[in-house]
């Protein structure tokens, strides 16, 4: 039977926006002594927009963009949308239909045009070297701005490198500082860069990042972070994070997330109010006293 105490903290809870599916979510936050969070779409809005386009001379802007949009209009990913609004702001015009289409989900997209391979993704899925070398090494100039590389590859050559910017959430500072005045260890799990993650980390404040984790990574990250530190909770939004946030002790969904990130998590914060997390271990610590 359920105590109380526990009732009226998850009553409490949920007047502050912070739904808990069971009193046993809100004793394990209490002991909770670090938190994973995912990058795209919990520290940051998750809205990327275009900022630069390079391009191999033997192309037009217009070429590359309408192609890379006829092929990212079959992803859902967040940066695929946000290239397919970009060139609907910038060209208007109708895009291509791919003959074959596959979606990698953590590296990108691969189709077939006119019998014209093309891979669309990161520096790994379109082979490190050649990205790293491609137009005076502006992959490391784009990185080191805190912009995620989106690379263009048609056949055996790299033709383009689209520039993105995904902005950190005004809160999520405030969010990370106050775990972390309450003694608690604050870690970035993200899919992107490691360039790329060192800047977003230190706009957010959080202690330490891993960076090019594919969802498996993100498991065995949450997993080594248990070892490490006892109880702790992963924070995420993505269908991505769904595994780590169920190996998490606490799995923490922004409201505003996917519905498998919903169904899986412990916890959801209704309005993706990052600080709130802060406040949620608070009203634990008190419920645990009670009990106790
Ligand atoms: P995150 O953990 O940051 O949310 P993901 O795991 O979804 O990121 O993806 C990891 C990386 O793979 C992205 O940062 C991006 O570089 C690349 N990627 C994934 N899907 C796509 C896509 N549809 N188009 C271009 N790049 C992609
Ligand atoms: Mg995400």
């Amino acid at each position: 039977s359920i105590m109380p105490a526990t009732l009226s903290a998850i009553s409490n809870g949920a007047r502050a926006g912070i739904l808990f599916k069971g009193g046993v979510h809100l004793e394990n936050l209490a002991h909770v002594s670090a938190i994973a969070f995912d990058k795209t779409g919990t520290l940051t809005k998750g809205k990327p927009v275009v900022t630069d386009v390079f391009i191999d001379n033997k192309f037009t802007e217009k070429e590359i963009v309408q192609l890379t949009a006829s092929i990212e209009s079959h992803s859902n990913h967040p940066l695929a949308k946000a290239i397919v609004r970009y060139a609907e702001q910038k060209y208007n015009e109708p895009l291509t239909q791919p003959e074959s289409i596959q979606d990698n989900s953590g590296w990108g997209v691969t189709a077939k045009i006119n019998n014209t391979e093309w891979r669309i993704g990161k520096a790994a899925f379109v082979g490190e070297k050649e990205a790293i070398a491609f137009q005076n090494k502006i992959y490391e100039q784009i990185s080191n701005e805190g912009k995620t590389a989106v690379f263009v590859k048609k056949d055996t050559e790299i033709i383009a490198l689209i520039a993105l910017k995904d902005v950190v959430r005004e809160e999520s500072k405030e969010a990370i500082d106050r775990l972390k005045q309450n003694g608690i260890y604050t870690v970035m799990i993200t899919g992107d860069s490691e360039k790329t993650a060192n800047a977003i980390s230190k706009e957010s404040h959080v202690d330490e990042y891993i960076a090019e984790c594919l969802p498996e990574k993100k498991v065995a990250s949450v997993k080594e972070l248990k070892e490490k530190y006892g109880i702790v909770a992963m924070v995420g939004d993505g269908i991505n994070d769904a595994p780590a946030l169920a190996t998490a002790n606490v799995g923490i969904a922004m409201g505003e997330g996917t519905d498998v990130a919903l169904e899986t998590a412990d916890v959801v914060l209704m309005k993706n109010d990052l600080p709130r997390i802060a406040e949620a271990i608070q009203l634990s610590k008190r419920m645990n006293r009670i009990i106790k």
